[in-house]
């Protein structure tokens, strides 16, 4: 487990006060886009995808921190666009910590290098680093040859310079565990604190809609990539969340805790649907109607959802809230490599069926007895 001791206790402890106090839905990760623009135009990403007048449209710092102050978060995300284009960024980073919260600017670090010496270390500042794999495959991913090698030597001078650095992965249909492995290894070799991973998951507006992954899929997938863990290994996220993943948990979607806020206002329900804006979180909060949505409640647009910003909130509430929940975490922390004898079938078939065809071959694509083997979803 990568993430210190402090922003634990920060979260545990404000996790603890909401239930005490009796409120149901609050907060926990505010996702804070402000502004579109990005400097590249990935396959699987519906945000480049505005037209240019929005595309030029920015939050001010002032808005940034009205938005933070109203629910009252310990930890924001900065994703986007990319932040780094943002004029003011650096005035919105040192508001926040300023404002004690846990901040992780998510980049694609083409510009980190340039742009690192603008910023101070802080225990409150994670540079949260885009990264899809190896380096093949993540310029595949990003569309732009050399993305890889621009987005590590960011990643390399900011860890020379003391900054908390999280490599941030979305892994879609296709994607082979034995390659994320390997780029676990070359990526906790950079001296990051820890790696955060998600499914690649289905906005309305990408136009790369095929490779999203299915609930069985993302399963099975996880199931294969986090099982048999190294010790060198560090994730910068949830445990229980890691096991929701890897098809050992089910939670239900908790879309409020990490509530997404843009120039177009406090987004309905969720940072990946766009069912409408409100003013303020607390009308978000009164007027979604939750019950149409997360997997449970029907609706097509949930059916393959497993994304954090749904699911993790329901880690993070069921680890520091309840006694199961805080009692599943210690033993995530004692016994957590996961030794799984199927898991690594998986790994092993698919190596013979990757070596025999393209590199890029599906994870369901395997022999169909080490399939029936591991199939164990409910989705
Ligand atoms: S780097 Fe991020 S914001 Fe930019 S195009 Fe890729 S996914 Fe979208
Ligand atoms: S299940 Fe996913 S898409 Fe649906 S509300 Fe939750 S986070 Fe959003």
């Amino acid at each position: 487990m990568a993430v210190p001791i402090s922003q634990m206790w920060t979260v545990a402890t404000y996790v603890i006060r909401k239930k005490l106090s009796g409120e149901k839905k609050y907060p926990l990760v505010l996702m804070l886009e402000p502004l579109f623009r990005c400097n590249l135009a990935c396959a699987g990403c519906g945000k480049v995808q505005y037209p240019p007048h929005i595309l030029k449209k920015e939050l001010s710092p002032e808005e940034c921190f009205a938005a933070v102050e109203e629910c009252g978060v310990p930890m924001v995300s900065i994703p986007g666009g990319e932040p780094l284009l943002h004029k003011q960024i650096v005035e919105i980073v040192n508001g926040l910590i300023a404002r004690k919260k846990y901040i992780y600017l998510c980049t694609n670090a083409l510009l980190l290098k340039e742009r690192i010496h603008e910023f101070t270390p802080s225990k409150y500042l994670t540079f949260s680093v885009h990264l899809d794999g190896q380096r093949e495959h993540h310029d595949m991913s990003v569309c732009r040859e050399g993305g890889w090698d621009l987005a590590v030597e960011g990643i390399k001078e900011a860890v020379k310079r003391g900054f908390r650095v999280t490599p941030n992965s979305t892994f879609f249909d296709g994607t082979d565990p034995n390659m994320v492995r390997a780029y676990f290894d070359e990526v906790m070799a950079l001296g990051v604190e820890g790696i955060v991973l998600s499914p690649g998951y289905s906005y309305d507006k990408a136009p790369d809609q095929q490779h999203f992954l299915g609930r069985a899929k993302s399963r099975r997938l996880f199931r294969a990539i986090l099982s048999n863990r190294k010790k060198s290994w560090k994730f910068n996220m949830s445990p229980l969340f890691l096991e929701f993943l890897m098809g050992k948990r089910n939670y239900e979607c908790t879309a409020w805790g990490s509530p997404a806020y843009s120039i177009f206002g406090w987004q309905k329900p969720c940072y990946l649907l766009q069912d409408g804006y409100t003013e303020t979180y607390k009308e978000l909060v009164e007027t979604t109607n939750w019950d149409e949505y997360g997997t449970g409640s029907g609706n097509p647009k949930c059916a393959n959802c497993m994304v954090s910003c749904g699911y993790e909130p329901s880690a993070v509430q069921h680890g520091f809230g309840s006694l199961s929940g805080f009692i599943g975490m210690a033993k995530a922390f004692l016994f957590s490599t996961y030794k799984d004898k199927g898991a690594l079938d998986l790994l092993n078939n698919h190596s013979t069926f990757a070596a025999q065809h393209d590199h890029f071959v599906k994870v369901e694509s395997i022999t169909p007895a080490t399939t029936a083997q591991l199939e164990e979803t409910r989705a």
